[in-house]
């Protein structure tokens, strides 16, 4: 078995990567930054989710495990203290895993250019630093509103608990193969008017984003920011790709829920 390892970059992280590359090592694994088996992130979701962009291409090949070096850890679920017997289980391969569904973003261009095409594993935002977002919003081919405001959350199942919370969307269970649309702001009065409500899209639906003006956008897929000019519209729904994470224990949703925004009481 083939495995990499991702520091966050702090002293911390990097010593638990050095001592995870050597017990692996000693252990007959082969360490690879090509094209690795397993892929262990040391830091926090942050660092998880720039490890999933790396591997984003060989998601059928690649599998992801994390430890939390004193952040969050909500994907990033292991602690330092359990690292022997991460390692233990890591050295008696094969794992199992748990697939969670992600969001396939297609941004086509006005003129006759290509699309760019990404994959998301907590959420694809649109904003922009001109003034207000103003675009005609489809469902499933139909219109549904002209949304104007701050922008657009549209996230995955896991990435429910991330950004789309902090906008008051709801925390969705990954074995609902859906995307949420959250809103940031949005301007409702006499003249203007949208939803208000997050929407939770099942797998065969679409939403398609149609900019109305030529601004600018901020699309955000997960940590990574890009700037575009004349978009002619944004697509977003459920991805055919799934995300593996190696599983070497139960630690369900709903409790990874509870540890991370109720109470850690794992002692
Ligand atoms: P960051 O600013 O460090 O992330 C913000 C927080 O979100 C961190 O505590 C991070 O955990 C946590 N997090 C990431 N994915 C999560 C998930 N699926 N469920 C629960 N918490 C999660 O930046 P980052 O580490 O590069 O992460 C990028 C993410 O930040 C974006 O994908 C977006 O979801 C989130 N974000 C949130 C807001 C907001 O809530 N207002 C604004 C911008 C971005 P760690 O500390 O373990 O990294
Ligand atoms: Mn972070």
């Amino acid at each position: 078995m083939k495995f990499s390892i991702l520091s966050k970059g702090d002293k911390k992280s990097n010593d638990i990567r050095s001592k995870i590359k050597n017990y692996l090592t000693e252990f007959d694994l082969d360490y690879d930054e090509d094209e690795p088996d397993l892929s262990i992130s040391v830091g926090g979701d942050g660092t998880l989710l720039e490890a999933f962009h790396t591997y984003s291409h060989r998601l059928d090949k690649t599998a992801f495990i994390g430890i939390h070096t004193g952040h969050l850890g909500f994907y990033a679920d292991w602690m330092p203290d359990e690292l022997e017997k991460l390692i233990i289980e890591i050295a008696r391969t094969p794992f199992q895993v748990v697939e969670y569904p992600l969001l396939e973003v297609t941004i086509w261009p006005q003129d006759e250019g290509e699309e760019d095409r990404y994959l998301a594993l907590n959420e694809c935002t649109i904003k922009t630093s001109e003034g207000s977002v103003v675009f005609d919003v489809e469902i499933k081919g139909e219109h549904f509103e002209t949304f104007r405001g701050d922008g657009l959350c549209v996230s995955t199942p896991s990435g429910s608990t991330a950004y789309n919370k902090a906008l008051g969307g709801a925390i969705i269970h990954p074995s609902l193969e859906s995307i949420q649309i959250a809103e940031m702001a949005s301007i409702n009065n006499r003249v203007f008017r949208t939803i208000g409500s997050p929407l939770i899209l099942p797998s065969h639906h679409t939403c398609l984003l149609k900019p109305i003006y030529d601004r600018s956008f901020l699309i955000t897929m997960d940590h990574i920011t890009r700037t575009y000019k004349d978009v002619k519209s944004i697509q977003c729904q459920v991805a055919q790709q799934k995300v593996r994470f190696a599983r070497f224990r139960p630690f369900p949703f709903w409790k990874r829920v509870h540890d991370s925004f109720v109470a850690d009481d794992r002692e």
